[in-house]
C-alpha cells in the first residue's frame, strides 16, 4: 500500500507512523513498504512475540465452544498451537469460520463483495509534472480530456478509474487501478482467477498512463503486490454489529475499545469501475470521528476467541470504513490487550455475559490507568 488512509487514536498506531517514517517530514502517513517490512518485524521482536512466519491456520481446536488453538499447516506439516486466547486477524476470519461463529459474506442483500485489485508500482515518473488522483471523485483536466472520463473510455473493463498514489521513493507512484468484480475472496479458484485478470489488466493500464497522464509519458512497471487484494469479505456474528448509522452519529460505546476513527465509506462499485452508489467519498460529512465497541471482536458461540482487523463484525457500509490500516491496527490493539489482560486473570474473552463485563470493565480502568501492555488509551472517554 502506498498510504495509511483514514485516522484514528491509539498510540500503537502513532509508534509505528513515527518509526517507519521516510517521508523527509513530507508525511508520516506515506509509507515505505520495504521499511515499514522490517520495523514492524522489529516491534514484533521487542514485545517479545514468538513468530512463526510460512504458517497456514489449517483448523482450529475445540474443547465443545471454547476454542483451544489452532492447526497450522507448514513446510513442518501440520502443527498444534495451543493458546488461552485466539486472535482470528486472517482478514476473512478463517478462523472464526472453521470455529463455526456464524457470518454473512458481502451486502446484506445479495452477497455481493467488493471488488479486487492487484496493486502495483510504476518508476519514470516526473512527479513535477504528475497529477495524482486520490480518490474516484477528484479528477484532473489533461490535454486529452478529463482524466477520470478518459479512464472509463480507455482502460479494460472492469478497470476504469485512476487512483494514483505518491511513494517516498523518486519517481515511484503506486497504482490501485486493476479491478476484478464477482469474486469471492475465500475461494481459491475465484482468487486465481482475479489475479490473473488483473495481471491482464496491467499492460494496458501502463499504456494508458503513458499516453493520457501528464509525468507518466516514460513510466515502467517495477513491482506489482505479492498477493491480490480482497477488501471484502466474511462479516461474523458478534456480541454487537457496527453499522453505518453508528459512524454517521459518532456514536459513543459504552465498551468503546477504539476511538477517534475517521474514514469515509470507501465502497468500490461492485458491478463496474469507480465508487459504489451506496460508497460516500467526498460527500462525507462527519468530522467527530467514530468508536467501535469490544463487542464486535467477540464472536457469538466460540469462547476465547476475539476477532481482530477487517473481519470485525460489521455490515457491509460500515466494513468499508473501519477496514483501512490504522482503524485495523487500533482494532489489533485493543484484541491483544484484551487477551493479555485474559493471559493475566482468570478472565476469558466469552459470549458469557458475566465474563463480558468483567472485560469491559477492564477496558474502563485501563483507559485512566494504563500501566498494562504498554497501553495507552489517548482521549478518555469524551469523543
Ligand atoms: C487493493 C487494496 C488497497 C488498499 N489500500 C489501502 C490504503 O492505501 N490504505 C489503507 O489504510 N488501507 C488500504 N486498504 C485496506 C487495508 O489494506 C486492509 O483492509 C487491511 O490491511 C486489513 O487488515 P487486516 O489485518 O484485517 O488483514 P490483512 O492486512 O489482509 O492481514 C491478514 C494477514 O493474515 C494472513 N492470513 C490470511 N489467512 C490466513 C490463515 N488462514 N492462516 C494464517 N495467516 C493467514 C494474510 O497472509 C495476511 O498477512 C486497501 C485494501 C485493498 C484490498
Amino acid at each position: 500500500m502506498s498510504h495509511w488512509t483514514g485516522d484514528t487514536q491509539g498510540g500503537l498506531y502513532e509508534e509505528i507512523l513515527e518509526r517507519a517514517d521516510d517521508s523527509d517530514g513530507r508525511s508520516p502517513t506515506l509509507i515505505n513498504p520495504e521499511k515499514l517490512k522490517t520495523v514492524l518485524l522489529e516491534m514484533l521482536e521487542e514485545a517479545g512475540v514468538h513468530l512463526r512466519l510460512y504458517t497456514f491456520s489449517d483448523d482450529v481446536i475445540l474443547d465443545g465452544n471454547q476454542i483451544r488453538g489452532v492447526i497450522g499447516y507448514s513446510k513442518a506439516g501440520l502443527q498444534g498451537f495451543t493458546a488461552k486466547v485466539v486472535i482470528d486477524c486472517t482478514g476473512d476470519g478463517d478462523i472464526a469460520a472453521k470455529a463455526g461463529v456464524p457470518y454473512v459474506k458481502g451486502r446484506e442483500d445479495d452477497g455481493k463483495m467488493q471488488p479486487l485489485t492487484l496493486m502495483f508500482k510504476v518508476a519514470g515518473v516526473d512527479t513535477d509534472r504528475a497529477v495524482f488522483p486520490g480518490s474516484f471523485e477528484e479528477t484532473f483536466k489533461v490535454p486529452k480530456g478529463d482524466l477520470q472520463t478518459l479512464g472509463r473510455e480507455h482502460l479494460p473493463y472492469p478497470a476504469g478509474h485512476v487512483l494514483l498514489y505518491r511513494s517516498t521513493l523518486p519517481g515511484i507512484v503506486t497504482c490501485n487501478m486493476t479491478n476484478c468484480i464477482d469474486v469471492d475472496g475465500t475461494n481459491p479458484d475465484d482468487l486465481t482467477r482475479a489475479t490473473i485478470a488483473c495481471r491482464k489488466q496491467i499492460e494496458p493500464i501502463v499504456e494508458f498512463l503513458r499516453e493520457y497522464v501528464p509525468g507518466f509519458e516514460h513510466c515502467y512497471v517495477i513491482s506489482t503486490a505479492s498477493v491480490i487484494g480482497v477488501r471484502e469479505t466474511r462479516h461474523f456474528q458478534c456480541m454487537e454489529t457496527l453499522t453505518a448509522e453508528d459512524i454517521l452519529s459518532a456514536r459513543v460505546f459504552d465498551d468503546w475499545v477504539v476511538t477517534k476513527a475517521h474514514f469515509n465509506f470507501d465502497i468500490h462499485n461492485l458491478d463496474g469501475s469507480g465508487l459504489d452508489k451506496e460508497g460516500v467519498q467526498k460527500l462525507f460529512a462527519q468530522p467527530k470521528g467514530y468508536t467501535i465497541p469490544y463487542g464486535c471482536l467477540v464472536p457469538v458461540g466460540c469462547n476465547g476467541l476475539l476477532l481482530a482487523g477487517r473481519n470485525i463484525s460489521a455490515t457491509h457500509k460500515a466494513n468499508s470504513s473501519c477496514r483501512v490500516m490504522p482503524i485495523c491496527v487500533n482494532i489489533g490493539q485493543a484484541a491483544g490487550t484484551a487477551a493479555a489482560i485474559a493471559a493475566k486473570t482468570t478472565l476469558i474473552p466469552t459470549n458469557w455475559m458475566f465474563a463480558i463485563y468483567s472485560i469491559h470493565w477492564s477496558f474502563k480502568v485501563l483507559r485512566f490507568d494504563a500501566p498494562f501492555c504498554r497501553l495507552n488509551f489517548k482521549g478518555g472517554i469524551s469523543q
